[in-house]
């Protein structure tokens, strides 16, 4: 009987549309967001706790960027399987405890891809037990076999993921690769660009695991006119998020090689608006502080692209509200009937949410083209995003003000406190019980923590950029 009541309870929390500790974890970050962004298409704390990434995991990389967000010790720590599924584990814990689950988290370090393939599988599926969606950061500088043997059981040879997730991430300031190891332009990137999702695409045709590709991109002074045509040339190819880094002072200062400031976060949405060939709308949804983060969701049917919502149009503003009141942070990944559950249960407690996607579902149609269009052309989404890392500089001492509960009278500090206090992307530190911005962790905590990790995990080699 009790097992029978305990049964009927996980059912009861499986089918709501929000986890209660995920309900719980939105409302604490909701409250600690700052003022200036609890608007109301701000989707921290409503919708997300925010993304997550790893740390002090696998620092090391085989390529070399300028710039290279990891500090100048990254390259003499060991790749280590066992210490990278320990952390994963210990990291994983502290963000399911603290955020609850459901959230998008990265496997992110140096590159992942030297990570034996089943350490790789073990530190996704301790993800994945820790109710994490898990993406692999990569630059993409690896061949099929190691895709399937990450993909497949090594004892039965059948899939041990059903969807792999992966951000590949390319640009003409990465040196080292495989091919062309000084690329001269972006576009005589894109064979690599093709391969990487050409891989994705056998092994879903070979053994039926799906895939999510982003792309990567870190945008300077020497790439940034050619953002437009990365786009043009890469959006069919089978990426479903272009996520561009204008970049920042931070990590190693010897692989500083321009002026970074010379263009601004706006010179490069422009760029991007013009790769995606339409006005994109990012406003729609905030994520976080403007500053760092604009995300825009829509979907190429045919050539149009078609925003999610227009950030112009208050009935999509009306829309965005009822489908929060009705679903919250509602996980849509779930098996069909615990899905169709939890739709059920949050169109019942917001009923309006029902007239206000069968208007929301007209006017895409319309912005489309029409109903035919969208049967001709069945939609592919594509999102675009920007997210502008900070300078070390200013991270450093707002950083270090927040932590004595100070907040700074000096403009630029200020802003960067501001912008931490919103920050979307963090990493966990279950030790001293704290979720740190990845700038923060980027530009304070990386140094000493790589530091550490050289001493405890040497190199049995040189470290060597691919050549
Ligand atoms: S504070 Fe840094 S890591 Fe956080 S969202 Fe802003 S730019 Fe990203």
């Amino acid at each position: 009987m009790a097992s029978v009541l305990a049964r009927l309870r996980e059912l009861e929390v499986a089918t709501r549309p929000e986890h209660p500790d995920l309900t719980a974890a939105l409302a604490r970050r909701w409250e600690e967001l700052p003022a200036h962004v609890k608007t109301r298409s701000q989707m921290l704390g409503r919708r997300t706790a925010g993304c997550e990434g790893t740390h002090g995991v696998f620092p090391r990389c085989n390529l070399a960027c300028t710039p290279c967000y990891h500090s100048r010790e990254a390259n003499r720590v060991r790749t280590d399987g066992e210490h990278t599924v320990h952390e994963v584990e210990r990291q994983m814990a502290y963000l399911r405890a603290e955020r609850g689950p459901g959230q998008n988290a990265q496997l992110i370090g140096g590159e992942v891809t030297l990570l034996e393939a089943d350490d790789h599988a073990a530190a996704l599926r301790a993800m994945i037990d820790h109710g994490r969606k898990p993406m692999s950061l990569s630059h993409g500088d690896f061949d099929y076999d190691y895709l399937q043997a990450l993909a497949l059981d090594p004892a039965t040879g059948e899939p041990r993921f059903a969807h792999l997730s992966f951000a590949g991430h390319f640009d003409s300031m990465m040196y080292g690769r495989r091919g062309i190891k000084a690329p001269e332009s972006e576009p005589a990137l894109n064979p690599h660009r093709a391969r990487f999702c050409e891989m994705f695409a056998r092994l879903e045709a070979e053994h039926g695991v799906t895939h999510y590709l982003a792309h990567n991109m870190t945008v300077t002074p020497a790439n940034v006119d050619q953002v437009p045509q990365v786009i043009r040339d890469c959006r069919d190819m089978g990426f479903r998020m272009f996520s561009f880094q204008p970049a920042a002072f931070i990590g190693n200062t010897s692989r500083w090689k321009h002026e970074y400031r010379e263009f601004s976060t706006d010179e490069v949405w422009r760029r991007i608006e013009q790769g995606a060939g339409a006005r994109l709308h990012p406003d729609g949804f905030q994520i976080g502080d403007p500053r760092c983060n604009r995300t825009a969701y829509g979907a190429y049917c045919g050539d149009r692209y078609v925003p999610l919502l227009d950030e112009d149009d208050e009935r999509d503003a009306r829309v965005l509200d009822d489908f929060v009141a009705a679903f919250g942070g509602m996980d849509f990944a779930a098996p069909p009937a615990i899905l169709a559950a939890r739709v059920v249960r949050g169109l019942a407690r917001h009923p309006r949410a029902i007239a206000s996607a069968a208007g929301w579902g007209r006017r895409f149609a319309a912005r489309a083209g029409g109903p035919g269009a969208l049967v001709r052309r069945r939609p592919r989404a594509i999102t675009y995003v920007m997210h502008a890392f900070m300078d070390a500089d200013k991270v450093k001492p707002a950083w270090e003000l927040l932590r004595r509960g100070e907040l700074s009278e000096e403009p630029a500090i200020r802003e960067t406190q501001e912008r931490l206090q919103a920050c979307s992307y963090a990493m966990a530190h279950p030790d001293s019980d704290e979720l740190v911005p990845a700038c923060a962790q980027h530009s304070v905590l990386d140094p000493e923590e790589n530091v550490r990790l050289q001493e405890q995990l040497p190199l049995r080699e040189l470290p060597m950029a691919r050549g």
